[in-house]
């Protein structure tokens, strides 16, 4: 089907639900939370492209949207009662894929947003997976690890057949991590019973390498970002060796973004965390940073900087910016304070698009965060082809594989974008959404 021949897409629509009205306020769109902002991105790439209004319609509410409520028995003998979620966006290319988070500010239209950018990441990098985004509602830092064990637990088994390793696969987000992977699986092999254990490995990615994960699956994200950097910095006739940058959160995107910038001689001058900022513009050690991180649980405290308000940390000079904490930090105050000459999103839907369009007028480059951050899902899903086929990758051809797919995409976004006069962002969406229509167009909707 030619998209050209299709309706044109309705100005300001929340796609038509069955005896739902659809009267919609585009403003409440347009700076709403993760779910609207991700929808506004939908919508401009949709009318850059001309997307066919149907399969519009379909991709702008996720297919399923799974609640459960728990309870688990905590050290001192009472029970709470926990709320998890599973949002599964779209798998119209292959099983639905993406992160569990654990965190007390988890709701659904967050994990709605979430599940989509999965989607949009699996099909920019014609990976064959869909978009799906989990979580539970409550503040991992607050449990021992006999607890988190059991609450990962409970949450697996209320989502029951949900999940699964040809229907819906989970990884690492926010808040959990491969131990936390380990445990889903392990409680998954053992409901399936035990001639099928070991052919469910791959219910989950992002696991303990002993238990099946991928060499190279942690550094995954923070690699695939400095890749992107690479090629920008390429394409700009930018010097990274002796570049400056700073970074917002410090977990596993921002720490391991951190570590291999620096190898590269770039110097982090700026950081922050939900517990403060630091700056020196002398220079961080990121390694140091992190054995601090893991020790403490944030970046305060560190002896090798300056603390600084959150409003300083955003004017800082540097060349590079790299949210990699929560979605929807970079607001219109920090767009107009940021001294930066690119934005790199580590972090998933982190700049407001109000934010954006001010980036755009100083000048300032926006590397998206479906293409920045995709390479936790490239090699979560090279972990699964491993599990499928009982294999082992070395961390040599793990990279090698992920360096070519991230340049290879970045070049195809840029090229896009310079041909058709648009965004990164909007680029990016398109080649996604146009994989994603060609399936829909051939495989027609049943029945
Ligand atoms: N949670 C990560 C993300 O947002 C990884 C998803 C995955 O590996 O499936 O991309």
């Amino acid at each position: 089907m030619a998209p050209q021949e299709s309706a044109p897409i309705p100005t300001a629509t929340i796609p038509a639900i069955a005896g739902l009205p659809v009267a919609v306020d585009t403003r409440t769109r347009l700076s709403g939370n993760l779910y609207s902002v991700g929808a506004a991105q939908l919508d401009k790439a949709a009318k850059a492209m001309n997307l066919p209004s149907d399969v519009y319609t379909i991709l702008s509410q996720p297919k399923n949207e799974i609640i459960v409520n728990f309870p688990v028995r905590m050290d001192d003998g009472r029970y709470l009662l926990f709320k998890g979620y599973r949002v599964q966006h779209n798998n119209i290319l292959g099983p639905y894929k993406g992160g569990i988070r654990y965190h007390e500010d988890v709701t659904l239209d967050e994990l709605k947003g979430l599940a989509a950018a999965m989607t949009w990441k699996s099909a920019l990098h014609d990976i064959p997976f869909g978009g799906g985004k989990g979580g539970i509602k409550f503040n991992p830092r607050m449990h021992s690890k006999g607890e988190l064990e059991r609450i990962t637990r409970r949450y697996t088994h209320a989502l029951g057949s949900n999940i699964g390793p040809e229907f819906d696969v989970p990884a690492p987000d926010v808040g959990t991590n491969a131990q936390t992977m380990v445990w889903i699986m392990d409680t998954y092999m053992n409901v399936v019973g035990f001639s099928e254990k070991n052919a469910v490995r791959r219910v989950v990615t992002g696991k303990t390498i002993t238990c099946g994960g991928s060499y190279g699956r942690e550094t995954a994200t923070g690699q695939g970002l400095v890749h992107c950097v690479t090629e920008w910095a390429t394409d700009r006739k930018f010097n990274l060796n002796g570049s400056t940058f700073t970074v917002q959160g410090f977990g596993n995107v921002g720490s391991w973004a951190a570590k291999i910038l620096a190898k590269m001689g770039a110097t982090l001058v700026g950081v922050g965390d939900y517990k403060g900022y630091l700056a020196n513009p002398e220079g961080m050690n990121p390694h140091k940073l992190s054995e601090h991180v893991t020790h403490t649980g944030s970046v305060e405290g560190y002896r090798g900087a300056r603390k600084i308000t959150r409003e300083e940390f955003f004017g800082l000079e540097c060349d590079i910016f790299i949210p990699a904490a929560l979605e929807l930090e970079v607001g219109v105050d920090e767009a107009r304070a940021l001294k930066c000459k690119v934005v790199v999103e580590g972090a998933n839907g982190p700049t407001y698009p109000e934010a954006e369009a001010i980036l755009a007028e100083r000048g300032i480059d926006i590397l998206p965060d479906i293409l920045v951050n995709s390479g936790g899902v490239a090699v979560s899903y090279y972990e699964w082809l491993q599990n499928k086929r009982s294999e082992r990758w070395d961390l040599e051809e793990v990279e090698v594989r992920l360096e070519k797919r991230m340049k290879r995409t970045y070049g195809m976004v840029r090229d896009l974008a310079d041909e058709r006069k648009v965004d990164y962002r909007t680029a990016a969406y398109i080649i996604g959404l146009e994989r994603i229509a060609r399936a829909y167009a051939e495989r027609g909707i049943f029945p």
